[in-house]
């Protein structure tokens, strides 16, 4: 039984205040969220305060993006060692924003993907397709590319020590969500193509939908046997709402 896990993505918003109240708005609604593991990515230099705040909580957190390297000349880079020191349990990589703003290659979010699980984080490897792919139908092409990259330097071992996130790029921040149908057809996809390498760890991977989710279309989206959860963008940043597509959860 795969435990849905509903992680917020702040993306860089938020200041030490509007993040104080976020965060407490978040644990005094815990009550409300159902059995859903929650998580949330914060920007770096928060993690202090997201630590000292959710420390002692059931509210799990991480970074939104890593270097590959372990240390060295790599200025404004940070590690994965650096997030554990802050008692990170996941860490975003290859999110869209990250591929197509600064030139993320499948190769490099691989590397990223290496190094997080290595040192003990668990990675959320982000997947999806633009909407100029989605158009052309390649899809599961694209998908499967990116998944690949991943599959060939760590093993689908690997891949069991994450999660995925399946972000198709034309729903991301633009209030249009994929169908529960569409978003599905692409989990099950993603699932039998990690099954091919190995089904117990198909079957144990957990697989979230993110764009554009919120509280009004998580029931239906989460209902569908392979969404395991979401990768929340904007409504993350609104304590109620992020709580809500929590409570969603079967
Ligand atoms: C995201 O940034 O991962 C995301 C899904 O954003 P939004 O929910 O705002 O579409």
């Amino acid at each position: 039984m795969r435990h849905t896990l509903v992680a917020g993505n702040w993306k860089m918003n938020g200041s030490s205040e509007s993040i104080g109240e976020l965060l407490e708005g978040i644990k005094s609604g815990l009550a409300t969220a159902g059995k859903a593991e929650i998580a949330v990515l914060c920007p770096f230099v928060y993690l202090a305060q997201v630590k000292q705040t959710l420390t002692g909580t059931s509210i799990g957190w991480g970074a939104q993006n890593l270097s590959e390297h372990s240390a060295g000349a790599f200025t404004g880079e940070v590690a994965a060692s650096m997030l554990l020191d802050f008692d990170c349990k996941y860490v975003a990589v290859g999110h869209s924003e990250r591929r197509t703003l600064y030139g993320e290659t499948d190769a490099v979010v691989a590397q990223k993907y290496q190094a997080a699980r290595k040192a003990g984080l668990i990675p959320i490897l982000c997947v999806g397709e633009t909407l100029d792919e989605r158009e052309r139908e390649v899809t599961e092409e694209v998908v499967a590319r990116q998944l690949d990259a991943v599959l060939e330097i760590e093993g689908v071992q690997g891949m069991g020590g994450g999660v995925i996130a399946y972000e198709p790029v034309w729903a991301i921040g633009t209030g249009k969500t994929a169908s529960p149908e569409q978003a599905q057809q692409v989990h099950a996809f993603i699932r039998s193509k990690i099954a091919e390498n190995d089904a117990t760890i198909a079957d144990q991977v957990r697989i979230l939908y993110g764009g554009s989710m919120k509280g009004a279309n998580a029931p239906d989206l989460l209902a569908k046997p392979d969404i395991d959860g979401g990768l929340i963008g904007g409504a993350s940043l609104d304590a109620a709402e992020f709580l809500s597509i929590a409570a969603a959860a079967p």
